[in-house]
C-alpha cells in the first residue's frame, strides 16, 4: 500500500515493455496494459480467458486524453454536450462512456467495433500509472472471465498472480462494483451495465433515460451483459427480499444477508442453532444496511464464503435504488444458471 515514485515508475516501465500490471481503481482491480499495443492486449485476453468478443474500458489519466481514444468530432452537437457535460460532472469516476472510435485504437481493445470504452479513473494510483505511461491503458477487472471481481490485491495474486508482472496494492477498493457503461453512439444513451455511478446521477446531468436498461441480446454483447457473470465457484442462490426470511437454516450452506434487520428477521423464523463454523457461514453486507458499504463488500464477502467448504449462498436481493441496482445486478448475474455463448454474435 505504500506505493513509492520508484514502484509506480517500474509499473509503467512494464506497460511499456508489454507486461500486464495490476492496479487498484476505486470501483474494483484492473488489469492493464498498453491500449495501443496489441501483443500486450492479447495477453490480457490471454490471462484472464476471454473471449475476444468481448471488448475492454480503456483508461485515461485526464479529460484532455479522450481524444486520444474517441472520435469526438464525429458526435452530434447534442451527444456531444452530453459528453461533455458527463466527463465534467462525473469524472473522473465510475462512468464508462461508449464512443466512437478514432482508427488507431486497435481492433482488439475493442473486438472490432467501431466504438470505444473509455473511463478517467478517480483512484490517485491508476491516474499515476496512465499519466508516468502516458498512453491509455485498456483494463478489465483483474480476475478469470466470468468469476468474481477483485476488490483488494490478495484477491489478484490468487488468481493471477503467477501470470502477470506486477501487482500494485492501494488496500480495499472504496466502490467494489464496476463502473457504470453508458453507451453514447447509439441513437440515444442507454445504460448498458449498472454500476458504481447510479442511473441517477447521470439523469441529473442529461436528463431522463430510457426505460429498460440492458438488452440481453444487444449487439455487442458485452461481460457486464451476459447472463453468466461475476459468479462464485458454488452455486450462489439469489431470494426476494421478502423471500429471504422463509429459506430454511442448513449448516453446509452459506447465507449473505443485506442488513443486520434482514438477517435477524431471518433468525427468528429460521432460529437456527449456531456453532462457531456455523456463524461464519452468515454474512451481512452492511449492519446498519448502508448501500455505498454493502456494495464495497459484495465482492470481498463472496470471495469469503466462497472459500468455504458449504455447497451453496443464498443471498437475498438488496434494496433496488442507487448503487443497490448494480448490487443486485451482480447478484443475478452471478447466481444465473450458465448458458452457452450462442447469445452474443
Ligand atoms: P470489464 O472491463 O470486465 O469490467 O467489462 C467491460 C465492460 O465494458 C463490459 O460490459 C464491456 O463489454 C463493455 N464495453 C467495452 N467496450 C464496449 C463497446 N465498444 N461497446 C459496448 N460495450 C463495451
Ligand atoms: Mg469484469
Amino acid at each position: 500500500m505504500n506505493i513509492t515514485d520508484d514502484t509506480l515508475r517500474q509499473a509503467a516501465d512494464f506497460l511499456a515493455a508489454g507486461e500486464l500490471v495490476a492496479f487498484p481503481t476505486e470501483t474494483v482491480y484492473g488489469l492493464g496494459a498498453d491500449a495501443f499495443n496489441p501483443a500486450a492486449l492479447a495477453r490480457v485476453f490471454e490471462v484472464k480467458r476471454r473471449p475476444r468478443f468481448d471488448p475492454l474500458i480503456i483508461h485515461i489519466s485526464g479529460l484532455e486524453d479522450l481524444e486520444r481514444v474517441a472520435d469526438i468530432a464525429s458526435l452530434t452537437p447534442l451527444v456531444r454536450k452530453q459528453a461533455a457535460d458527463l466527463c465534467r460532472c462525473l469524472w473522473p469516476g465510475p462512468l464508462t462512456l461508449i464512443l466512437p472510435k478514432i482508427p488507431s485504437v486497435p481492433d482488439l481493445a475493442t473486438s472490432g467495433l467501431p466504438t470505444v470504452a473509455v473511463r478517467f479513473p478517480a483512484h490517485p494510483i491508476a491516474q499515476k500509472l496512465i499519466r508516468l505511461l502516458n498512453r491509455a491503458v485498456a483494463a478489465p477487472s483483474a480476475n478469470p472471465f466470468g468469476y468474481l471481481s477483485p476488490t483488494s490485491a490478495e484477491h489478484v495474486r490468487e488468481q493471477l498472480g503467477d501470470q502477470i508482472a506486477m501487482i500494485l496494492d492501494g488496500g480495499p477498493a472504496d466502490i467494489g462494483v464496476e463502473s457504470t457503461v453508458l453507451d453514447l453512439a447509439g441513437s440515444t444513451p442507454r445504460i448498458l451495465r449498472p454500476g458504481g455511478t447510479p442511473k441517477e446521477r447521470i439523469e441529473a446531468v442529461i436528463g431522463p433515460l430510457e426505460a429498460g436498461e440492458t438488452s440481453e441480446s444487444a449487439i455487442p454483447c458485452s461481460p457486464g451483459q451476459l447472463k453468466n457473470h461475476y459468479a462464485p465457484k458454488i452455486p450462489l442462490i439469489l431470494h426476494g427480499q421478502a423471500e429471504m426470511s422463509s429459506v430454511p437454516y442448513n449448516r453446509s450452506e452459506g447465507y449473505l444477508f443485506f442488513s443486520s434487520d434482514s438477517r435477524s428477521r431471518w433468525t427468528k423464523t429460521q432460529q437456527p442453532d449456531l456453532d462457531g463454523e456455523g456463524e461464519s457461514r452468515i454474512r451481512t453486507l452492511s449492519e446498519a444496511g448502508n448501500m455505498p458499504e454493502a456494495a464495497a463488500n459484495l465482492f470481498k464477502t463472496l470471495h469469503e464464503l466462497d472459500k468455504l467448504e458449504i455447497f451453496a449462498i443464498h443471498a437475498e436481493q438488496v434494496p433496488n435504488a442507487g448503487l443497490g441496482n448494480a448490487v443486485n445486478d451482480r447478484l443475478f448475474r452471478g447466481a444465473a444458471v450458465p448458458f452457452p455463448e450462442q447469445n452474443c454474435r
